[in-house]
């Protein structure tokens, strides 16, 4: 039986989904899964990210992530964390460019939070000469400092839509018209989670919640702000979100997110203000939101651009340089993505990012 027939079925019995329902078989169904059973990155997949065009990425991340560390006095040891490795290129680039950091490897226990059975084996191969373990959740994370990194994680992370209605708000939900997949609206009913949005919204406003987000940094918080450690979430999205941002991406194309389940990544776009305000909740300081290119400008990325084509023949040159322009022009990802740092004040912010 395929996703979508099954999808069908639960809710004729049950009655229509929640977008996060909805989301999370998408994605993540064991046998249909579009992470569950895939390599999504790349050329032949569905879409690239940062670390998929170029070394530079993970290698700034690392020597920023190291910085961090010696910043905090080198605890010892610490938990190196990735949320979401993809295909592990992050983190190979981020312990590549840090094996010159001294007693930084020694110190380090890798932790990759990883949902996805393929996407582990990958991982596992491009880490080999490392010893990661394998997290399923946040929550299973060591009760020590943390460093770590998410890119294109929270993305991921199912959302619930709410359309305004006077002071009450009605809920996107996936129902059935003419027995195919359809949206449909569920009855006005108050919100306490979104309390806070009434007075920046107006009637007919669409909001977000991602509640698994919350939840994810508020662990992360928590132990930083025990433990000491670091944190750098990448990520589209803005500092604050209004309207529908929930979309598909199959094969480099939008597409309709109710046409091929499990076929195409669903994602949306990250509250950044709703992370921020649950890691000061739990006791962590975050920075200002910085946009990627900006962030990547500070760590030096030019220079290291500069370096890598040395040497090189014209075409590798060029590729460098296109990279580069990939990573930072405000017109390519420079801008749409931003960088946001959790870190346990008075400890100083991760380099590239203001308090
Ligand atoms: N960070 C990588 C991959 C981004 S794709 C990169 O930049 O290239 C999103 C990643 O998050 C994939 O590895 C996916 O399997 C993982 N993922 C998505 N939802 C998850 C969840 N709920 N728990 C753990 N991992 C998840």
């Amino acid at each position: 039986m395929s996703l979508r027939a099954l999808l069908i079925e639960r809710i004729r019995q049950d009655g229509p989904l929640s977008l996060a329902d909805y989301m999370a078989e998408c994605l993540l169904h064991p046998v249909h899964g579009y992470y569950t059973t895939r390599d999504p990155l790349g050329a032949a997949g569905d879409f690239t990210t940062a670390p998929e065009i170029s070394q530079m990425f993970g290698e700034l991340i690392g020597l920023a992530l190291a910085q961090a560390w010696m910043d905090e006095g080198r605890p010892t040891p610490f938990t190196l964390a990735e949320l979401g490795p993809g295909r592990g290129t992050l983190m190979a680039d981020l312990l590549r460019a840090t094996r010159a950091v001294a007693g930084f490897h020694d110190a380090a226990r890798i932790a990759l939070v990883e949902a996805s059975p393929a996407l582990r084996r990958i991982q596992a191969e491009t880490l080999s000469g490392h010893t990661p373990s394998w997290l399923d959740r946040v929550e299973d994370l060591p009760d020590r400092p943390l460093l770590l990194v998410a890119n294109e994680f929270f993305d991921a992370l199912p959302i619930r839509q709410f359309i305004r209605d006077g002071d009450l708000w009605r809920e996107r939900l996936v129902g059935l018209e003419n027995g195919k997949l359809a949206f449909g609206l569920g009855a006005a009913t108050p919100q306490a989670a979104l309390e806070h949005r009434l007075p920046d919204t107006r009637d007919g406003d669409l909001v977000e919640l991602c509640a698994p987000a919350q939840t994810v940094t508020t662990e992360l918080a928590r132990r930083m702000a025990a433990h000491g450690g670091a944190g750098l979430i990448i990520d589209y999205g803005d500092w604050r979100s209004l309207g529908d941002t929930f979309q598909a991406l199959h094969r480099h194309e939008m597409a309709d997110p109710l046409a091929s389940p499990g076929e195409a990544d669903l994602t949306a776009h990250v509250d950044f203000e709703a992370l921020a305000l649950t890691a000061k909740n739990a006791g962590c300081a975050h920075t200002k939101l910085t946009p990627q290119g900006i962030f990547l400008e500070r760590l030096g990325i030019t220079a290291r651009a500069q370096a890598l084509v040395r040497g090189r023949t014209d075409k590798e040159a060029k590729s460098i340089i296109h990279a580069h322009r990939r990573l930072t022009h405000p017109e390519e990802m420079g801008n749409l993505f931003k960088v946001l740092g959790l870190f346990p004040a008075p400890a100083p912010p991760p380099p590239g990012l203001e308090p």
